[in-house]
């Protein structure tokens, strides 16, 4: 099997088995995304996939965890779907999980009976990028959806049993929208009630010229320590059920992990130390990313 490259995956699917089922990104217009912006988006043949997952299947056939690669394989048909995760359950004998990236126009273009026939098919956690709760940023960088539709498609997948692993994205609101930016995500995130939530921190290489010149006027980048005030404010506001969170992502200045209902506290003093000592507590610039 030879990847379609660059290949991209959630942290948590590191020891998963990937298989593409799509090319590229369908939206592909997201302002602080460069993933698929060399890939023009297209679904797989189904023989190709075939192909590959017959031959993954030989060669690892314990594989217990796969991951549908690219973008959004949640963009493909519902029978397309059904057709692939028979094809893996049946050919894996000890898969207990298959996973993919969606965004909100996959979800909310699938019916609840459809997404409902997905999960009793055996599709598992559904990595979903929610960045922002806050509409003027979500316009800015081209997210495609608005907060409303956002929640909309997250709680259609979780009403429908998926459990939902949602990420959000530290920063996108430079300076001046840090403080609406953490309270509006901390909201969204908070009535949605994700099964996971991951902060990212952006991240943008050689592209933040073009980033800072899009967003407008005035936008600065926080820096680490505004970076964490804000990773603050997001914590504070959050007011989920049992969900997970975490800031393990390699793009983050300090790892955290807990399930907020419990941990909140833990987690604003692990943050309030390390913001007295940044030097000694946050990651190193160099290390991001690693
Ligand atoms: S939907 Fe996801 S993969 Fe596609 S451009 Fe936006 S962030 Fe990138």
């Amino acid at each position: 099997m030879i990847y379609d490259e660059p290949l991209f995956r959630p942290p948590s699917e590191a020891r998963s088995l990937i298989i593409q089922a799509t090319l590229g990104c369908s939206h592909n217009e997201c302002l602080f995304c460069g993933m698929y912006k060399m890939k023009k988006f297209r679904p797989r043949p189904f023989e190709d996939f075939k192909a590959d997952a017959l031959e993954c299947a030989q060669k690892l056939p314990g594989a217990t965890k796969i991951f549908l690669a690219d973008g959004d394989a949640l963009v493909l048909s519902t029978r397309r779907l059904i057709e692939i995760l028979n094809l893996l359950y049946s050919n894996f004998p000890n898969l207990e999980r298959v996973t993919s990236y969606a965004n909100p126009s996959n979800l909310l273009n699938k019916t609840d009976s459809e997404l409902r026939e997905l999960r009793a098919a055996g599709l598992d956690i559904l990595y979903f990028g929610v960045e922002s709760g806050n509409d003027y940023l979500l316009k800015k960088i081209s997210k495609g959806a608005t907060r409303g539709e956002i929640l909309e498609a997250g709680k259609k997948a979780l009403n429908a049993g998926f459990p939902l692993s949602v990420t959000v994205l530290l920063g996108l609101g430079g300076v001046k929208m840090s403080r609406e930016h953490a309270i509006d995500t901390a909201s969204l995130c908070s009535e949605m009630n994700p099964t996971y939530l991951s902060a990212l921190t952006l991240m943008l290489g050689p592209f933040e010229g073009y980033f800072k010149k899009a967003m407008g006027e005035g936008f600065e980048f926080l820096d680490k320590v505004q970076t964490l005030r804000e990773l603050r404010m997001l914590v504070e506001n959050l007011e989920t059920d049992d969900c997970v969170f975490r800031t393990n992502h390699a793009s983050n200045y300090l790892p955290l992990k807990g399930v907020l209902k419990h941990d909140r506290d833990r987690l604003t003093e692990m943050i309030d130390t390390a913001l007295k000592n940044p030097e000694v507590y946050l990651r190193p610039e160099f290390l991001r990313a690693l």
